[in-house]
């Protein structure tokens, strides 16, 4: 293929150099380091409607790395995946109390349709055990039919005050499970295997994030549910992220859906349903767990570029042979399922350097003349920025070593982080000493009696709230005294700053 000619310097003159990483924020003010990634490393653009996003293509392929990774795990647990309407009729939201209370303030509704004043006023899904309920009452007539174990790829929305780009838009992109059991075990099971083998699954393997898994304080529970089982992440300025959440909802839409079967002992019952939920905001962890200074840094599993190769020459002689080993490695490299590209574009190699860094690209490769003299390529690492020039046959070899090795290291990073910013406290003197400095915000794990007052107090004074009750505490008593009221307490819990 024809290229047009452009004499390239070997080196980016270093004033364009720092103008680039200059432009990205300091990482220190991390909010306007977040909105500055996700505009130059063109993951979305803001919408003409306030609070919603226009998800750009390279973001767009994130988010379907993470479609594919929670489908596959959703169907291999027994699911099939369905679609329901976007419209719900207003009534149908209603008939569960607490459910229309809790999602009310955030409902956007359709009153007219084609001109028409419409006879019955229709809510745009904010979520949709509604409809399911609706449904599933009419799909279960016998303990034969059950489980039902459905899912559906879908937008919803909810019309938020303060909006993010991925972390809490009005209009956004998720997968909502609904399942419906014949015993309350069985729906209690099911909740807990969609946060372990699904949602901890994918985030901590393939997002490269570690979690914490655990149980909602009730303040926290999902509007209608008994209770919510949620994973929460710590993001690089230590704030607690919800990166998805497990209802187990008990009778509760069952009895306002009337979803009845008949048992085998030939009683008619109520059905027990969950519903599980995860969004687009994992692309907020993302950035927020593993960004740095020079932009994203991307897990290889999920990285919709795994490595970008850089040609380096000067004159068209030079270029013609840097083609032919650029060709012939994208060939082997495409070949071994590595996802692979070339950038020929007309910028120069450092430019292009900073680029492929700000999208969090986690390989590059550069070859030049002198290069194919050696018979070898330079490895740049994204994780480390550790660069090194390897022999050209054990390319494929080592970068699948690599590749691995970064998954790893990015996951040990957070990790390490996390528990450098994990902190206990026996008092409330404690807790508010450790929610004071902003520089070393982070989780601080404390015993809670389980009053909502003391909850509400501490979220008052100190904007911290219960993020979750773990499954694994990491202290050996089993009771000791509230962080708050100084009460005896059996319940441990980790408060945070959350987004
Ligand atoms: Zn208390």
């Amino acid at each position: 293929m024809a290229k047009k000619q452009t004499a390239q310097p070997q080196n980016l003159p270093s004033e364009d150099e720092a103008k680039f990483v200059e432009d990205l924020a300091d990482k220190d003010d991390f909010s306007a380091w977040y909105h500055d990634i996700v505009r130059k490393a063109e993951l979305a653009d803001d919408s003409p409607v306030r609070g919603c996003m226009v998800i750009r293509p390279y973001g767009y392929a994130l988010w379907e790395a993470v479609q594919r990774g929670l489908d596959m795990r959703i169907k291999a647990t027994g699911h099939e995946n369905l679609y329901m309407p976007l419209f719900i009729p207003m009534s149908f939201f209603e008939r569960e109390a607490e459910h229309v209370e809790g999602f009310a303030p955030e409902l956007a509704v359709v009153t007219v349709g084609g001109n028409e004043k419409l006879t019955e006023p229709l809510a745009v899904r904010p979520t949709s055990e509604a409809i399911f309920g609706h449904f599933y009452a009419k799909w279960v007539q016998s303990y034969r039919d059950l489980p039902l174990l459905y899912n559906q790829w879908a937008n919803v929305v909810r019309w938020e005050k303060r909006t993010r780009p991925f972390l809490r838009t009005s209009e956004f992109l998720w997968q909502e499970g609904h399942t419906a059991h014949r015993t309350e075990e069985d729906a209690e099971q099911e909740t807990l295997k969609i946060l372990h083998e699904v949602y901890a699954d994918f985030v901590e393997k393939e997002l490269a994030i570690p979690l914490l898994r655990g149980q909602k304080s009730d303040s926290e529970r999902f509007a209608g549910a008994l209770r919510t089982y949620c994973i929460e992440a710590m993001m690089g300025d230590g704030k607690a992220l919800q990166a998805g959440t497990s209802h187990n909802l008990g009778q509760n839409f069952a009895k306002a859906f009337n979803i009845q079967f008949l048992d085998e002992d030939g009683q008619r019952k109520l059905v027990w349903t969950t519903s599980w939920g995860a969004s687009s905001r994992l692309i907020g962890a993302l950035i927020m767990t593993h960004g740095d200074q020079y932009g994203l840094r991307l897990p290889p599993k999920v990285a919709p570029i795994q490595v970008v190769v850089v040609p380096i020459w000067r004159k068209e002689a030079e270029r013609v042979i840097v083609q032919e080993a650029v060709d012939s490695l994208l060939q082997e490299l495409t070949a071994a399922g590595v996802r692979a590209k070339s950038d020929w574009r007309e910028q120069t190699p450092g430019y292009k350097f900073n680029d492929w860094e700000m999208r969090g690209v986690p390989i590059r490769l550069e070859i030049g003349p002198k290069d194919i003299e050696k018979n070898q390529v330079i490895m740049a690492r994204r994780d480390n920025r550790a660069k090194a020039g390897i022999a050209r046959e054990t390319v494929l070899s080592e970068l699948n070593r690599t590749l691995e090795e970064i998954q790893q290291n990015l996951f040990n990073q957070a990790l390490d982080f996390r528990k450098s910013r994990t902190y206990q406290a026996a008092n409330f003197t404690e807790l508010s000493e450790k929610f004071a400095d902003r520089e070393k915000l982070g989780f601080v794990e404390t015993w809670w009696c389980g009053s909502a007052d003391c909850e509400a107090e501490i979220k008052a004074k100190l904007q911290a709230t219960i993020r979750c009750l773990p499954f694994e505490k990491s202290v050996k008593a089993k009771s000791g005294t509230c962080v708050y009221c100084g009460k005896p307490a059996d319940k441990w819990a980790i408060f945070a700053k959350a987004y």
